[in-house]
């Protein structure tokens, strides 16, 4: 078992004898290298994806973690997942594992590595309704996989949405529930796949893997090349077959009944029919070329093919108490279309997510169900910079900037806290701090999203290229932000609509095309009304804002940069509350190699994921602390003082005897119930010595 090999490298990064780029990547390359993925920064759990089958999730190497401290076995997942049980349970308090880094570095797997750690030491006497729950939570990862997760060029299983669960625990520390909050699908993917990049898994499930007859009931083909919607990409095979059986069998063991299921499947075939409508202008008529699909896609949304077609190219609008009927243009049905089905597959995303939560809930007796305390777990997408970036990574990125100074807040004040608690003095330290990057993207009336919905909501002709001169105009004093109006000489600001947000992990060229229509999100008001009316009880449901009547002015539904910030805002708050372990995970390259390390893509993620400032801000102050008894326990074997038992006095004595003893004195400070080591290379002497007795 790798478990056992000599451990090479230091395992916890404050332990280098130099904090710099140099000794940083070489701790990471050798271990890497040698098969050990991770690697500590303090509690902070640094990830390599390794690209293969690692031999280290078993149940015997989740009962070497079990209850342990993370200092007494090689650094793991595990441990941080044990370490924030333990607090849990022993102190009910909250925590939670925010795990970060870029698409494919292995996010999503580290987090199911978790939640299977802990449904592993959970529930030792066996109750099924907490087994039953287990299950569902497990499951669910198979569902908003099939739904939420593509291929990419990048990753083959990314995750398209941001994923926020509460696993929820009793008093005994059982699981006992859970809340899935999902962030900002990329619903785009639905309607446009970029070359080498597919739709969503689910489509080609079902294409690959329902039964004849199935298809036949959805009138479709095997072959995603028919449609319109997934065949702009690539069309590779996954396993698609055996997926799409797990799926309706992991369906069923969250209880969705026949019909719900069914309806599943049935929406992702109307998606299909839609994308194959099409439309022509004939004169000043626009009539739909594809009958066809028309008459599909109708019946499978439940609603009439009259009712389908007068929607898709017409549009009513309510004025002075009048209601009239616009035809659109080709370009506007064309739009749309598109709209609608994106609208779709987002809300029945949403749909599917609820009906998991119902699923996690407790149906066990009451007073058990009351949770005492809750582990989260967050899955989110990190920082992109991509050749193009738009609305979409201007949402992520934001995103991430909040994390990041959660990050600060939280591993600072923790740290100021420990010391205080403790008795012990301490001075601040230095550290950049985001806060004018928040505030230059969401300071209210005057921040980027702020100047967007302003442009949204005014009438007038405005276009992306005059929101681009509001946001010059208000922000050119905001050192992050420049444009090419700003700075006519900026050669990275190749195109007039490109700025510049100087984000905490770099600078980012943004192509403001888009910005004002991603924003606005339009859906006409007939698509909502249309779906509403489906015969269908479950898709209606999903529609309940198509009840309004037409002649009512309807409010204006905020705008999507507004509804992702406070969603945002909302996660933080949640996340402040509780207390943080950190996953930072890295890709090694980008051709899913599990032997090739790319120096230079990785030490890219090491700077912007600010892993060396990590390192400082850690030591800084004590690198190293530890409970008087444990580390009496640990080292008493060094000391002819200690060996084998210290008999004069308290642990705290024992401890100073030791250190003082081994020439450490100078390097410590005795808290209240812990000592703490300032320097790394202590700890390394302490550690060697132990190693050599
Ligand atoms: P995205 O942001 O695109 O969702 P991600 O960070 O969630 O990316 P994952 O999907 O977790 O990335 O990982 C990408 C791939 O890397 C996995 O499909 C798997 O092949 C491999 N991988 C990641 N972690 C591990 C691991 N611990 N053991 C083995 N393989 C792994
Ligand atoms: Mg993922």
């Amino acid at each position: 078992m790798a478990l056992q090999h000599r451990e090479v490298g230091v395992r916890d990064f404050v332990l280098l004898d130099q904090i710099t780029m140099d000794k940083f990547m070489d701790n990471l390359k050798i271990r890497f290298q040698n098969g050990h993925i991770y690697t500590y920064i303090g509690e902070v759990c640094v990830s390599m994806n390794p690209y293969r089958q690692m031999n280290i999730y078993g149940p015997d190497v989740i009962n070497i973690y079990k209850g342990r401290e993370l200092f007494e076995n090689p650094p793991h997942l595990y441990a941080v997942a044990d370490a924030a049980y333990r607090i849990l349970k022993q102190r009910h308090q909250d925590t939670c594992i925010l795990i970060s880094g870029e698409s494919g570095a292995g996010k999503t797997e580290a987090s199911k590595i978790i939640m299977k750690y802990i449904a592993a030491v959970t529930n030792i006497h066996g109750q099924n309704e907490i087994e039953r729950v287990k299950n569902v939570i497990l499951q669910s990862n198979s569902i908003l996989e099939t739904f939420g997760n593509a291929k990419t060029n990048r990753n083959d299983n990314s995750s398209r949405f941001g994923k926020y669960m509460d696993i929820e625990f009793d008093h005994k520390g059982d699981p006992v529930g859970g809340i899935i909050t999902n962030y900002l699908l990329e619903k785009s993917r639905v309607v446009q796949q970029q070359p080498g990049e597919r739709n969503f898994h689910s489509f080609y499930q079902l294409l690959r893997g329902a039964s004849d007859s199935e298809l036949q009931q959805y009138n479709l083909s095997k072959d995603p090349s028919r449609y319109h919607y997934m065949n702009q990409g690539s069309m590779d095979i996954l396993s698609e077959k055996v997926d799409y059986k797990s799926t309706n069998n992991a369906f069923k063991i969250l209880g969705f009944s026949t019909e719900e299921v069914q309806t599943i499947w049935q929406i992702l075939a109307a998606i299909l029919h839609l994308g194959n409508i099409e439309f022509q202008s004939i004169e000043d008529d626009l009539v739909i070329s594809n009958q066809l699909h028309l008459q599909f896609a109708s019946k499978l949304l439940q609603v009439t093919e009259n009712e389908l077609s007068n929607s898709l190219t017409t549009r009513i609008i309510a004025a002075g108490g009048n209601v009239m009927q616009k035809e659109h243009d080709a370009t506007q049905a064309e739009y749309g279309k598109d709209a609608l089905a994106k609208a779709i597959y987002d809300r029945l995303f949403s749909w599917i997510i609820s009906r998991i939560n119902r699923a996690i809930l407790f149906r066990g007796s009451k007073t058990q169900a009351r949770f005492n305390s809750v582990i989260g777990v967050l899955d989110i997408y990190g920082f992109e910079i991509f050749d193009n970036n738009s609305f979409e990574q201007f949402c992520i990125n934001y995103c991430n900037e909040k994390l990041q100074q959660l990050f600060i807040e939280l591993v600072l004040k923790q740290e100021q806290e420990e010391y205080q608690r403790e008795g012990i003095e301490w001075t601040n330290i230095e550290y950049f701090n985001n806060e004018i990057i928040c505030e230059l993207i969401e300071q209210p009336h005057k921040g980027m999203i702020a100047i967007m919905d302003e442009a949204c909501l005014s009438v007038g002709k405005i276009n992306d290229e005059t929101l681009l001169g509001a946001m010059d105009k208000n922000l050119s004093t905001n050192p992050h932000f420049s444009s090419r109006q700003l700075k006519p000489m900026d050669k990275e600001l190749k195109h007039r609509e490109d700025f510049r947000i100087t984000h905490y992990a770099g600078d980012v060229i943004y192509n403001i095309n888009g910005f004002i229509e991603k924003n606005k999100d339009t859906l006409y008001q007939d698509f909502k009304r249309l779906l509403h009316h489906s015969k269908n009880v479950n898709l209606s449901g999903m529609w309940p804002e198509g009840a309004q009547d037409i002649k009512k002015t309807t409010k204006r539904p905020l705008t999507a940069g507004t509804l992702f910030q406070r969603s945002i805002i909302d996660l933080v708050k949640t996340l402040l509350k509780k207390e943080p372990f950190y996953v930072r995970c890295i890709k090694p390259n980008d051709i899913k190699s599990p032997t090739v390390f790319d120096d230079e893509r990785v030490q890219h993620q090491v700077r912007y994921l600010g892993l060396l400032e990590n390192v400082r801000v850690r030591r800084a102050g004590f690198v190293h602390r530890q409970r008087y008894d444990k580390f009496l326990l640990r080292y008493k074997m060094i000391s002819q003082y200690t060996w084998p038992n210290f008999r004069a006095g308290t642990d705290r004595d024992g401890v100073r005897v030791l250190l003082e003893e081994k020439g450490f004195g100078s390097d410590v400070k005795y808290g209240h119930t812990k000592v703490f080591i300032r320097s790394p290379k202590t700890l390394f002497a302490l550690e060697q010595q132990r190693n050599e007795m």
